[in-house]
């Protein structure tokens, strides 16, 4: 377990970051990367808590333009490629090691002559997606199967990746926002368990946690909290893997489900999680083995185990289109807005934070550092009782 401060002298850093999720472990491999000597704080295991619950794809924006096949947005659009250069080493964060779980995200729609086929096949007119030759193998079945181009990666992986080169530079304690020392500049410094850390920027990547260390500073953002329901559902009998959204018909401004494979598990998001906020596990788990029936009736469900979580996704009231950072003082406020935007996040950080030069007083790090990581749903099955 990474350990809190023992001696009380302050600690000195370049950035001090509040936040292990994927957005604060990225922006601590960036400024490492550039020399700057960083602390990256969180009392929870490595991985945040959106980051863990994530599905893992690093989409460009194909599922957003189901019905607009010629507008994809740019920002959302440039991110595969990104990051499959940090995958291949090439990139502004080595993420050699990391694996794309699966080089294709399917968009599948069961019924033909609909309108979501209809918008498929637009799709794939405009040159979005690509007809997929694997069309009737189960478990999709009697439908029309598309290829993305996007791809999904292993976040847990990707959070030992980006936590590798930060062991020593992770202090286990929560930042609560009345130990955030205020003055004209901006952040004075951080009290930690009887420390304090002091730091040349600030950067508050504490998803949602950031409104209230936001409102410490003075920063107007406004955050909105988006309660989801996910599933996780183990066959008796480990079927084939499945990264794809299945379209409803009529379809609707996101897929109603999104299903990806963990080992023996699938993962449902989706418009179903969405929709399954406001049921309870029961209702949500049949709502789900129904949605999946009617969507993927070639995946046997007989004897199969359920369990559901919610994660609350924290995002700017601003919007969802781009990865958000605003700049008070020393301080910067970041929410990614989705992982596959954490690059976009890195660049407006760096941004934000160009005239930051590092110091030469700079923390050694805490020599004891070991991580412990955050579990993902789909890790731990339910005990059968
Ligand atoms: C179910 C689900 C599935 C998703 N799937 C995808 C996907 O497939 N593709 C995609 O692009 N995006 C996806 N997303 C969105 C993506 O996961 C998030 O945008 C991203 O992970 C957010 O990362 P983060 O680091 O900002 O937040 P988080 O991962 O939530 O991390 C925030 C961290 O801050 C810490 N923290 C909070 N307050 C404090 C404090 N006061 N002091 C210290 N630490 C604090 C928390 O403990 C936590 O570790 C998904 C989200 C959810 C919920």
């Amino acid at each position: 377990m990474p350990h809190a401060p023992r001696d009380h002298s302050p600690i000195l850093v370049d950035v001090a970051i509040v936040g292990t999720g994927a957005a604060g472990l990225w922006l601590a491999n960036l400024f490492a990367g550039r020399g700057f000597s960083v602390a990256v704080c969180d009392p929870r295991p490595l991985g945040g808590v959106q980051t863990a619950a994530a599905q893992g794809l690093i989409h460009g924006g194909v599922k957003y333009a189901l019905g607009k096949a010629e507008r994809i947005d740019g920002v959302l659009a440039a991110m595969p490629a990104r990051w499959r250069a940090c995958l291949a080493g090439e990139g502004e964060v080595d993420l050699r090691g990391v694996r794309i779980v699966s080089e294709q995200m399917h968009l599948f729609s069961r019924r033909p002559g609909t309108k979501a086929r209809a918008l498929l096949d637009g799709l794939a007119a405009a040159g979005r997606a690509r007809r997929a030759q694997a069309a009737n193998t189960p478990p999709f079945q009697g439908g029309a199967l598309f290829e993305t181009g996007e791809f999904v990666i292993d976040v847990p992986a990707l959070v030992r990746c980006l936590a590798a080169r930060l062991r020593h530079r992770v202090i286990a304690i929560g930042v609560d926002a009345r130990s955030v020392a205020v003055g004209p500049t901006g952040v004075k410094h951080l009290r930690l368990a009887g420390r304090e850390l002091h730091a040349s920027a600030y950067v508050f990547a504490a998803g949602a946690g950031n409104e209230a260390l936001a409102g410490r500073v003075g920063a107007e953002t406004e955050m909105r909290l988006r309660p989801l329901r996910q599933t996780c559902v183990w066959p008796s009998a480990r079927p084939p893997p499945v990264y794809a959204h299945c379209i409803a018909n009529p379809p609707g401004a996101e897929p109603e489900l999104t299903v990806t494979s963990h080992g023996a598990a699938l993962y449902v998001g989706g418009k179903v999680a969405s929709d399954g906020a406001a049921r309870n596990e029961a209702e949500q788990i049949e709502a789900v083995r129904a949605s999946l029936r009617e969507h993927l009736p070639g995946l046997d469900l007989a004897g199969a185990t359920f369990k559901t979580v919610v994660v609350e996704r924290a995002e700017p009231a601003s919007g969802l289109g781009d990865a958000f950072a605003a700049r008070r003082g020393n301080c910067l406020v970041c929410w990614p807005n989705k992982l596959s935007l954490v690059p976009r996040l890195g660049d407006l950080a760096l941004a934000a934070l160009a005239d930051l030069r590092p110091g030469t007083a700079a923390w050694r790090g805490d020599a004891d550092g070991i991580a412990r990581f955050a579990a993902p749903p789909y890790a731990c099955p339910p005990r059968r009782g």
